[in-house]
């Protein structure tokens, strides 16, 4: 007798979501990083829920990574949006990191 279940561990596609972090270049999971998005006309906003539609890049809740996006225009090369990302943008992203960093170390 064979053990068929033996030959059928697989990871399920999808199972673990990774992504690279725009300011690090890191590998993380999606749970652990912030999305942003970029809509139609080019503007780019994050995504607090990481369920909008449309195309999206990834970055880590850390101050240092969202500096070093900001400095190299990540968010630009990753969505290819030409245009400069609005202050607000960084705004919103500088406060979903502080919250998420702050749940982070209340678990
Ligand atoms: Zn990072």
């Amino acid at each position: 007798m064979s053990h068929p279940a033996l030959n059928q561990i697989t990871v399920p596609q999808g199972a673990v979501m990774v992504r690279t972090c725009v300011g690090c270049s890191r590998r993380a999971l999606r749970a652990d990083l912030i999305r942003v998005v970029v809509s139609k006309n080019g503007v780019c906003t994050v995504d607090p829920t990481s369920a909008q539609p449309g195309r999206g890049a990834w970055i880590h809740p850390d101050p240092t990574c969202i500096e070093t996006a900001r400095k190299r225009r990540a968010f630009q090369r990753a969505l290819s949006c030409e245009g400069d990302i609005d202050a607000h943008m960084w705004d919103q992203l500088g406060q979903v990191a502080s919250s998420r960093a702050h749940s982070a170390l209340v678990e």
